[in-house]
């Protein structure tokens, strides 16, 4: 399988030698995961594939705990480690030279991984086995290693604090050398922890309450509710673009858009004022909780932050989720707006939500929303609205978009008039 043929290198001390060249895949949660450990194997693996797959046709391969994807092309390398890393479920990706477990070879891949942090004066070598077949124990290789790295370049060993680390991981019939490594997002692999229904405006803080969701293992279906027909289409469009920015990391499915507009006239016209924000999002909580039943989502997620707006108190908070009957998931609840705006820009929608859009949240708004309803309240004003008919005249009214998310199975049914956007 490998590979020492000959050809040149970049380091002009090191035997003329080129290696092949892969993005080798380490997670670490998955480990704990026991018997289901190969099913989180498989569903990363296939992740990957998916975002891996329009850098390179390779297949991403398991190996012994770890995934690896060859890079023929290696000017792809650092991209393809880049969107690895970004992948939920991986705690790193490392642009690694593959040798035959010979030697000479391992060596002079080492040499290579030390000359790509140029600079650099002290090193240290850690090398693993998981084969105990190797003739070597890992503390004899990190000896043998090191001991050419000096005799060649002159670097002094560091152990506690080097100026690079190069790692040698002997796995199977190969070794794995390299020096650089991607740090991953961490988390669980999309599609092993079910499926969730996200109220994703075309905000900041949804597209990250989101994300938080799809990191931790959950396929996202979002719910969108736009003002149409009573403002323009453009939150629709944004959120599309947040499906797409989020696409990359293979967990958004597809989104519902709900045109709320003339359906947020008809509260606005016979419930009071004040109340109406909370009646608009019981409506909302109402109308999610039937495309979470079409989609056997488990839970709800919505972008709330303790205390951010009007609608954000403990109590208004308890005053829509008494419209609920699934668990409504905030993951943002306990954070500030900088942290969030921070993710936001690590994650690529903050420059799409703070694109100018019609919010339907702002339609028909009272200059003093209330910030301490009570249940008894919003159940008493809603008693003015026929909810079940608005519910089902909204889902009726939606259109969907699909996004790429190789963990998502597609509902075979959906509700009566609900069409895919643009037609088809
Ligand atoms: P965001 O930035 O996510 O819009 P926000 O700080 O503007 O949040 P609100 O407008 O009060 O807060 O909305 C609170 C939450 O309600 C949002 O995070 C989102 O989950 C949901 N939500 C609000 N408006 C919409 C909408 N138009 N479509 C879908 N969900 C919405
Ligand atoms: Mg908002």
């Amino acid at each position: 399988m490998t590979s020492a043929t000959s050809g040149s290198t970049t380091a002009t001390s090191s035997p003329r030698v080129m290696f092949e060249r892969a993005a080798l895949i380490h997670y670490h949660e998955i480990g704990l995961k026991g018997r289901n450990r190969s099913t989180f194997e498989r569903r990363l693996r296939d992740n990957l594939q998916f975002t891996v797959g329009e850098l390179t046709s390779e297949r991403v391969e398991r190996i012994s705990s770890r995934l690896i994807v060859r890079v023929p092309d290696q000017d792809r390398l650092d991209a393809v480690c880049v969107r690895a890393a970004a992948t939920p479920g991986v705690s790193y990706a490392a642009a690694a030279y593959i040798t035959s477990r010979v030697r000479q070879e391992m060596n002079a891949a080492a040499l290579l991984a030390v000359g790509e942090q140029p600079g650099a004066r002290t090193f240290a070598v850690v090398a693993r086995r998981s084969n105990t077949d190797h003739p070597h124990s890992s503390i004899e290789m990190n000896r043998i290693i090191g001991q050419y790295i000096v005799d060649e370049t002159g670097l002094r060993v560091d152990l506690s604090d080097p100026d690079v680390t190069c790692f040698v991981e002997v796995v199977q019939g190969e070794a794995y050398v390299f020096s650089r490594k991607f740090p991953g997002v961490g988390g669980l692999p999309v599609g092993s922890a079910g499926t969730v229904v996200s109220l994703l405006s075309a905000g900041i803080d949804s597209p990250v309450a989101t994300w938080r969701l799809v990191k931790r293992g959950a396929v996202a279906i979002g719910v969108h509710f736009s003002g149409r027909p009573q403002t323009s289409d453009s939150s629709e469009h944004i959120v599309a673009d947040i499906g797409r920015a989020l696409e990359h990391s293979g967990g958004v499915a597809r989104i519902y858009t709900v045109p709320f507009g003339d359906l947020q006239r008809e509260i606005s016209l016979v419930t009071p004022p004040d109340l109406r924000v909370l009646l608009y999002r019981r409506l909302m909580v109402r109308i999610a909780e039937r495309f979470a039943a079409v989609e056997h989502a488990k839970a709800l997620v919505t972008g709330e932050s303790l205390g951010q707006v009007a609608s954000q108190t403990l109590a208004n908070i308890a005053a829509v989720d008494d419209a609920a009957t699934l668990p409504v998931l905030r993951p943002l609840i306990g954070t500030d707006k900088l942290e969030i705006i921070a993710e936001a820009r690590a994650i690529g929608t903050y420059e799409l939500s703070t694109q100018d859009h019609a919010d339907c949240c702002t339609l028909f708004m009272p200059r003093t929303p209330a910030t301490h309803a009570t249940v008894a309240q919003v159940r008493d004003a809603e008693t003015a609205l026929d909810v079940e008919s608005m519910v089902a005249r909204a889902v009726a009214s939606a259109e969907y978009r699909d996004f790429a998310c190789p963990a998502y199975r597609a509902p075979k049914r959906l509700p009566e008039g609900v069409v895919k956007a643009g037609g088809s």
